[in-house]
C-alpha cells in the first residue's frame, strides 16, 4: 500500500472537521488542545494537521518548507510523543524541559502527545504543571481515545474537539489514493467511517474475505455439531481474533438496525438482503444478550485467555439465545 501522509492530508482536508479547526486557529488558538477519537489514525492526521495549520504562514498551504517538514515528521519544533506504546512519567519530562528552549525555526514549539490515554495519574498530574503555567509559544495537543480515561483538571485545560467520523465520500478518495485494486464499494461501506479501519483494509485484503466468512458463520449457526467446524474454518484465517469479534460485533448491529428499520444506517450494505433475513430470526433482546457476550469475551482476550474457548463459548451461546428466545 501507497501510505502517503500529506495525500492523505490533503483529502481530509474536505471534511467539516478541518474547516471547524481552520476556523478555530484563524481565531485565537489555545495552549492546549485535546482531541477526541475512537479513530486513532484519524487522531495523528489532525494533531499534524493542527500542527500545520498553527506553523504555516499561509494556514496549510502544503507546500512551504515548513508544511514539507511537517509531512515528513523532521520538523525541529514538532516534538512527538510517546516513543513506545504509552505515556510515561519520562516523556512529559522531556517535554517540560524542551519546552523551556526556543523554538529553532518557527516562533512556536508544538508538542503531540498521542495515546494520552495511557498516562498513569503521576504522568498526567506532571503534564498538569505545564498547562497551568504554559512556557510563552509552547502548544501542547494531546490525542485521546478515551477521555474517560484522562483527569478532568488536565480536561478542563484544554480546548477539546471531538472528531467526527470520515464521510465516505473521502473514504474513497483515501482508497483510490492508495491504489487498492478490489471492490472498492465494498471497502467503503466495511470501513464505516474510520481511516484506521479503511488504510488496515487495502493494506490486507484477507480481512474482506474473513469479513465474508464470519457472516457465514453467522447465517449457518444452527446446531452445536456444527460450531466447532465453523471455529476451525475461522481459526485457519489466522486472523487477529479481536478483529473476530469486532465483525460479529458489526454484524449483529447490522442487524438490530434491520429489525428497527433503519436500514440507511447499516455498514454492510452490500449484504442488506441476507441481514433483513436474520432480522427476523434476531429479536433486540436477543441481540442486546449477544453484544453483551461480545464485550465479555473482548475482556477475556485482554487476559489472554485461551482464543479457541472463548471463540467456542460465543458461538455456543448465540445458539442457546436463538433456541431459548425462539421458545418463548
Ligand atoms: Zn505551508
Amino acid at each position: 500500500m501507497d501510505y502517503n501522509y500529506g495525500k492523505i492530508n490533503e483529502i481530509l482536508k474536505q471534511t467539516d472537521d478541518y474547516k471547524r479547526f481552520l476556523q478555530d486557529v484563524s481565531g485565537n488558538f489555545s495552549h492546549a488542545y485535546m482531541l477526541i477519537s475512537n479513530d486513532k489514525l484519524l487522531l495523528k492526521h489532525f494533531g499534524n494537521m493542527l500542527a500545520h495549520l498553527l506553523m504555516c504562514k499561509n494556514s496549510y498551504c502544503g507546500n512551504c518548507i515548513t508544511c514539507q517538514k511537517l509531512d515528513l515528521g523532521v520538523h525541529p519544533d514538532l516534538i512527538q510523543l510517546p516513543n513506545g506504546q504509552n505515556v510515561l512519567t519520562e516523556d512529559i519530562k522531556k517535554i517540560i524541559d524542551n519546552s523551556l528552549l526556543v523554538p529553532i525555526e518557527s516562533d512556536k514549539k508544538i508538542f503531540i502527545i498521542d495515546n494520552f490515554s495511557s498516562a498513569n495519574v503521576s504522568a498526567q498530574n506532571k503534564l498538569l504543571k505545564i498547562l497551568e503555567e504554559p512556557p510563552r509559544n509552547t502548544i501542547i495537543i494531546l490525542l485521546v481515545d478515551n477521555e474517560n480515561n484522562v483527569l478532568p483538571t488536565i480536561s478542563s485545560r484544554c480546548r477539546k474537539m471531538h472528531l467526527n467520523i470520515v464521510p465516505d465520500t473521502q473514504i474513497r478518495r483515501i482508497i483510490i489514493s492508495s491504489k487498492y485494486n478490489g471492490d472498492i464499494d465494498n471497502l467503503v461501506e466495511l470501513s464505516g467511517g474510520s481511516l484506521t479501519r479503511a488504510i488496515n483494509l487495502t493494506s490486507n485484503s484477507s480481512y474482506v474475505e474473513l469479513s465474508n466468512v464470519i457472516f457465514d458463520v453467522i447465517k449457518s449457526l444452527n446446531s452445536s455439531s456444527t460450531v466447532l467446524a465453523q471455529i476451525n474454518i475461522l481459526l485457519q484465517k489466522k486472523a487477529d481474533i479481536s478483529e473476530i469479534m469486532q465483525l460479529f460485533e458489526q454484524y449483529f448491529c447490522d442487524i438490530l438496525l434491520c429489525r428497527l428499520n433503519k436500514e440507511k444506517l447499516i455498514q454492510n450494505k452490500t449484504k442488506l438482503n441476507d441481514l433483513k433475513k436474520l432480522s427476523i430470526v434476531y429479536n433486540p433482546t436477543m441481540i442486546d444478550l449477544i453484544i453483551k457476550k461480545i464485550y465479555l469475551s473482548r475482556q477475556q482476550l485482554k487476559s489472554n485467555c485461551n482464543q479457541v474457548s472463548i471463540l467456542d463459548s460465543l458461538l455456543m451461546y448465540i445458539l442457546e439465545v436463538k433456541k431459548k428466545c425462539s421458545t418463548l
